[in-house]
Formats: structure tokens, sequence, C-alpha cells
């Protein structure tokens, strides 16, 4: 394409443009969306270490769109935190996170389950955001410590100073805060060190090869008897196969989510997956 002669900049403008289109095309569809309830939370069951019974759920955002079909989040959540997007899609996913809580406890009022939701970095540094949450939880009477908040490494090196206080902010009001992802981050010890977080997840990419792979399996063994001994709770996802999750029982006492047990579930499922654990 080079020997094009000139081209560089001949092409370079229009990509540019054309790159202006598209994201201002997605934006707009974006907030159709968001106008028309096209962005719904599926739920994916979080087991516990041993005998596997629920836990709670992670929220999982998902784009129906009426003629694309489903769209998965790492599609379109990069475009939204372009843009203010990302504020108003933040909002209604803790909203509904905070109403499916309520409806979970009014249909299994003894079987008590947590959700824990995704946080993007800007949404972490959103000064709107502790009101934000505390708003919906009010609303819905959610009780303490059910609504989770998975943050990634990522976002607290954005503004470490500033995460740090929102983090201690959250924690004062009962929300539990985890690490997303540990482990892909370069600096996961380091954080460790300076925030109060109350639990981590080891991500996927060490989780899916154990017992295959000896350096996910020391990894892994790593990460799980620093959190043990940091009293953190952890979570694996990821879980694909019984041998893994029997790797992982040996290994220590970690929380299991993966396909071997559900993916990600559409709210009513993930209620049917719920009511069925509840009878037993
Ligand atoms: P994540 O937080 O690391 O979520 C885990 C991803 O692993 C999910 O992809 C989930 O469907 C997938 N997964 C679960 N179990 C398995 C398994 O056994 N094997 C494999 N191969 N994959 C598994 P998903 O739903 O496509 O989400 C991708 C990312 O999008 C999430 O990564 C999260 O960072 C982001 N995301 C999702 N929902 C939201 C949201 O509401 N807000 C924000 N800001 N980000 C979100
Ligand atoms: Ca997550
Ligand atoms: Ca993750
Ligand atoms: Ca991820």
């Amino acid at each position: 394409a080079k020997a094009m002669g000139g081209g560089r900049s001949m092409r370079y403008l229009p990509k540019m443009r054309a790159d202006a289109v598209q994201r201002l095309e997605i934006e707009t569809e974006l907030l159709t969306a968001l106008e028309t309830d096209q962005l719904r939370l599926s739920y994916q069951p979080i087991m516990s270490a041993n005998p596997h019974t629920l836990m709670g759920f992670e929220a999982l955002i998902r784009w129906h769109h009426p003629v694309k079909g489903l769209i998965p989040p790492d599609e379109f959540i990069p475009h939204a935190e372009q843009s203010h997007l990302i504020f108003a899609i933040g909002d209604k996913t803790i909203g509904q996170a905070c109403a499916q809580l309520a409806e979970w406890r009014r249909l299994a009022p003894n079987y008590p389950v947590t959700i824990s939701v995704n946080l993007s970095a800007r949404q972490l540094l959103d000064q709107n955001l502790v009101e934000m949450v505390d708003r919906h939880i009010q609303r819905h009477d959610v009780a303490p410590g059910s609504l989770k908040l998975e943050l990634t490494e990522t976002s607290i090196i954005a503004n470490p100073a500033y995460a740090a206080a929102q983090i201690s902010a959250l924690r004062k009001r009962g929300i539990p805060v985890v690490i997303d992802d540990f482990g892909t981050g370069y600096s996961s010890f380091n954080h460790l060190a300076d925030y109060e977080v109350d639990g981590l997840k080891i991500d996927k990419k060490f989780i899916y090869d154990l017992g295959k792979s000896r350096l996910s399996g020391a990894i892994v063994k790593a990460l799980m008897s620093l959190a043990h001994s940091l009293e953190l709770d952890v979570v694996a996802e990821g879980v694909e196969t019984d041998e893994v999750a029997a790797e992982l029982g040996r290994e220590g006492k970690a929380a299991l989510q993966g396909w071997l047990f559900a993916p990600a579930l559409p709210a009513e499922q993930a209620t049917q997956y719920l009511l069925s654990e509840a009878r037993g």
C-alpha cells in the first residue's frame, strides 16, 4: 500500500474522519440504547469453595441491539468511556443491580446473595460516584455488603490518591471493593499494600490452563497464599472444567466463577438459578 506514493497523509486523514464518524454513530446509538432499555445486566454465578454453593453473581452488561443482536461489553464500554455516556451507563447499571437485589430478597428471603458490579477507570474517578451508589442503595433498601464493586488495577493507577479516597469512602458505607483481573497489572503487589480492599479476583488467563501450565499453577498458588495472609477473599474467574475446580480446591479457599457452573445469565434465568439453589 505504501507504493501508492504520497498516500500517507492522504489516507490518514480520511481514516481519522471515518473513525470520528463511527464514534459519533456508536455514541448516538448508545444513547438510544440507554433510553430504550437495550442495555441490561446478565448475571454469572459465583460459587463458594467447598462445597460449591451459590454465593452471588457478577453483573455483566449486555447490549441487546434490535438489529445487530447481542453486543458484548468489550465492543461498546471502551467507546462509552471516551464520552460522558459511561456515567449514564454506570448509573443505570448500579440502579439495575440494586433493583435486582431487592427482587431476589423478596423471592428468596432465606438465601441472601451478593451482586458484584464492574466499574471502569472513569467511573472510579467520578466525584459523583459515592453519592450515586448511595442513592440507589437507599432507594432499594439494599442490605449492607450485598452490593460489591469490582475495580481494575489500571483504574487505580490513573489517579492513585483519588482512587484510594473513593475506595475508602465506599468501604465506609459498607460496600465491599475487590480488585479485578488481579495479576495482569504491572504493580499488583504495591496496590495490595497501599489500598484497603476486601478481595481480589484472579484473572482467567491464569485459571484456564491451571494443571496444564506449570507457570500458571505457580502464579495462582502465590496469589492465593498472598491473599490468605492478607485476609482477602479470592475469586477465581474462568473456571471451565472440573479439573481446574479440583486443582483450585487443593490450593486453598477460592470462590469459583466460570462456564463450569454457568455463563452470564439473563435476569430471569439467574432468578431460576437462585431459586433452585435456595430450594437446596
Ligand atoms: P471481566 O470483569 O473480567 O468479566 C469476566 C469476563 O469473562 C466476562 O466477559 C465473562 O462473560 C467471561 N467469562 C466468564 N466465565 C468464563 C469462562 O469460564 N471462560 C471464559 N473464557 N470466559 C468467561 P464479558 O461479559 O464479555 O465482559 C467483558 C468485560 O467487560 C468484563 O471483564 C468487564 O471488564 C467489562 N464489563 C462488563 N460489564 C460491565 C459493566 O457493567 N460496566 C463496566 N464498566 N464494565 C463492564
Ligand atoms: Ca469483573
Ligand atoms: Ca475479571
Ligand atoms: Ca477484564
